[in-house]
């Protein structure tokens, strides 16, 4: 069998065998308090659940558009006139399996020899993955504990050259959950009139979980830019629907008839139901989210404080998303010596920093959408293996 050489170019996420490790030892009757996998512990909405089981009952399921149904494209494109006071109309909107699909989607249509696409590090490890996988050079930009892990303008700028293709940036970022300002998205995106070029990928998965009511620092603040940019967001995060597999991707004109060939050779459709499920979420209410945001927040000082009550472990607060990532270097250890003594040790599920790339040695991701209970108990169970 001669496989093709790109294949072995393909990345992972670490945090999957994290995850079946986990299950294993829970299989074998070991006690493991997972904060490994980047999900919520709420469940999707009543109302998006009912939706759903409606759509099924009523006989929708058959394909729809590759692109989505009508009318759940239009149901996005009213969400976010309504959150960001942006018009995009339904045809830009494209419906997807996920959020990722238009991460893997957006790389592949940019990447090639020749091409480079600039990156966070850490950052979500799917970035680096495709960018190699399609033979793009992959140039991350270094997010440090310095800056709370946000993004520092010049040093992005400072990378950018002829051959740049694609510009990713993840705000609120995993797996630090930073949230960089709008004023510093202002200066970036005033920084890219300099490279039209240059084509954008915004990655905004969490933009509903920011703490401390915090504006979005959405990149649809700037139409300048659209017809170059791209905009990522789905249902996972926002209404704890990460297995439904749903997310919705804004596109610029010109790619839109690429894209709905990508779907068409890659899934077809996404899951019918599902697409009724979401435009319930979309258009529904929102105190879901509220109550999530807000027990995060509680959620969020709970884990911090432990965290940095620990000897040798170092902190920031997030601003968004459900991770905290300390620098646990004074311990003596590495990330990736942290996380395997973490789960020996203290029987807690860890994710190493350098899951999300080379610059995450000294740190470790948790996430914090799990019970309170949970986040006590893990932080007690660490205290006592480093001690
Ligand atoms: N972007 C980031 C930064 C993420 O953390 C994730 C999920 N972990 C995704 C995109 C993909 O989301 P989905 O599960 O909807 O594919």
């Amino acid at each position: 069998m001669k496989i093709a050489k790109s294949i072995n170019r393909l990345g992972t996420e670490a945090v999957y065998d994290i995850f079946a490790e986990t299950k294993k030892l829970i299989k074998q009757g070991k006690k493991i308090i997972d904060l490994s996998l980047g999900q919520s512990d709420f469940k999707s909405p009543n109302h998006v659940v009912e939706a759903a089981i409606k759509a099924l009952k009523d006989g929708h399921h058959g394909y729809t558009l590759p692109n989505g149904t009508v009318e759940c494209r239009e149901a996005v494109s009213r969400k976010i006139k309504n959150l960001y006071n942006a018009n995009v109309g339904s045809e830009r909107i494209v419906i997807m399996p996920g959020g990722k699909p238009t991460m893997s989607f957006a790389i592949s249509f940019f990447g090639e020899p020749g091409g480079e696409i600039v990156y966070p590090d850490p950052g979500f490890p799917i970035y680096e993955s495709m960018i190699k996988y399609t033979g793009a050079k992959a140039v991350p930009y270094n997010l440090t504990i310095k800056k709370d892990f946000s993004i520092d303008v010049d040093s992005i700028v400072s990378l950018i050259n002829e051959n740049t293709r694609l510009l990713i940036i993840n705000n609120p970022h995993n797996p630090s959950g930073s949230l960089t300002d709008k004023s510093v998205i202002d200066k970036l995106a005033k920084g890219l009139a300099n490279f039209p070029h240059v084509v954008i990928l915004s990655d905004e998965i969490y933009d509903r979980l920011i703490f401390d009511k915090k504006e979005i620092p959405t990149f649809f603040n700037y139409p300048d830019l659209y017809d170059r940019l791209i905009v990522l967001n789905g249902w996972s995060k926002t209404y704890a629907m990460t297995g439904w597999r749903l997310g919705w991707g804004v596109w610029p004109e010109n790619l839109v008839e690429h894209v709905f060939k990508f779907c068409v050779n890659n899934h077809s459709c996404v899951n019918t139901s599902a697409q009724y499920a979401a435009i319930a979420a979309l258009d529904g209410p929102e105190n879901h989210l509220n109550d999530m945001v807000k027990e995060f927040t509680e959620r969020r000082k709970l884990m911090v404080d432990g965290l940095i009550s620990l000897k040798g472990v170092k902190c920031s607060l997030p601003g968004g998303s459900f991770f905290a990532f300390p620098n646990v270097k004074d311990t003596g250890m590495n990330g990736e010596e942290f996380t395997k003594r973490c789960m020996k040790e203290a029987g807690v599920a860890v994710v190493p920093g350098t899951a999300f790339g080379k610059f995450g040695i000294n740190n470790v991701r948790l996430n914090f959408a799990t019970s309170r209970e949970n986040i006590s108990k893990a932080i007690e169970k660490i205290d006592k293996y480093l001690k």
